[in-house]
């Protein structure tokens, strides 16, 4: 039997951090005044814009909460399946919550653009956690002039132009993105569902929105469903939890039946991080009201790992971005 440790050993410190940071990565408010990170996480908790059951305010708090069950130990984390080690020697920050006020969209909308423009100004890869699917315009608006396209997940095709007057809720993201003039285009994977109001959906075809249906990617496998993609250049991806099946992720506020399997979003993402080089990332919608069991939380953890890993173990540039991603002018 092994002897008593006495009290106070040095390597045995009785108390550590009881609050929750990303993967229990190192809290930074000020990106001006820490040691600079090579990814940002940033909270976004808005849910205003969530036209039928809200609750997604509350995502970024159970993605950190259900994150810090992943904390590298010996520096990043060993994928299993491949045996490859993620993000090794990748500097995390939690760079906390955008401050978001009550019913101020413009005003939150500000916010979160000078909140993402903070973290590319320190040379860093801003992961978004959301709140709803609305904080994709005010974060990739921060990007500007930097040409880019966004790859987006979702069940939905979120382009709603102008809906009874309403033009920036959740509906309408990619619709918004989409005339930023720096915006080159934009991929649509996963989507899925029945419409009973239809210009989104003709309208996304005009103006060039390449989509991916779910049906696709089960039919045909996940190789298949992404190669007639174009080659990205720089990229932002922008993740709506509800592209995952329900069964996976019940833990959202506008589920649609027939969506992706973990392992399917796994490997999609994977392959994008191939197609261009990624410079930013959210993920959003995640309600966690909705899911008692806590899954829905800790797969979105985990699909920030799978693309930030992906994007890390194919683009050795990443690993020197240090003031790479810094707005031009
Ligand atoms: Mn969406
Ligand atoms: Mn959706």
């Amino acid at each position: 039997m092994a002897e008593k440790q006495p009290f106070g050993q040095a390597d045995q410190a009785p108390v550590r951090p009881g609050w929750a940071t990303f993967f229990g990565s190192t809290p930074c408010l000020n990106l001006g005044q820490c040691s600079p990170p090579q990814i940002a996480f940033l909270g976004v908790p808005l849910d205003a814009t969530t036209n039928d059951r809200p609750g997604s305010r509350a995502g970024p708090g159970a993605i950190r909460e259900a994150s810090m069950r992943w904390q590298p130990e010996e520096g990043g984390w060993l994928d299993v399946e491949t045996g490859q080690t993620l993000l090794q020697g990748v500097s995390l920050a939690d760079a906390g919550d955008v401050d978001i006020r009550v019913v101020d969209l413009a005003e939150n909308f500000q916010r979160i653009t000078r909140a993402v423009q903070t973290i590319l100004q320190a040379g860093a890869f801003p992961v978004l956690v959301g709140g709803d699917h609305a904080i994709t315009f005010p974060a990739v608006r921060a990007f500007a002039p930097r040409p880019l396209w966004v790859v987006h997940f979702d069940a939905h095709l979120d382009f709603t132009d102008n809906y009874r007057g309403v033009r920036y809720s959740h509906d309408n993201p990619l619709r918004r993105v989409r005339e930023l003039p720096f915006v080159r285009g934009i991929v649509s994977l996963g989507v899925r569902g029945m419409l009973t109001y239809t210009p989104p959906y003709w309208e996304a075809r005009e103006l060039g929105v390449v989509m991916v249906p779910a049906a696709q990617f089960h039919r045909r496998g996940v190789e298949a469903a992404l190669k007639g993609l174009p080659p990205l250049g720089d990229f932002y991806v922008s993740v709506d939890i509800d592209v995952l099946d329900p069964a996976v992720a019940p833990g959202t506020g506008y589920p649609e039946p027939g969506g992706l399997s973990y392992p399917q979003l796994k490997e999609a993402l994977q392959r994008v991080a191939t197609l261009g080089r990624p410079v930013g990332m959210d993920l959003t919608e995640v309600s966690p009201g909705f899911d008692p069991s806590g899954r829905t939380a800790r797969t979105a953890a985990y699909l920030l790992l799978d693309f930030l890993g992906a994007a890390w173990a194919t683009h050795p540039s990443l690993q020197k971005q240090q003031g790479a991603l810094r707005q031009r002018g």
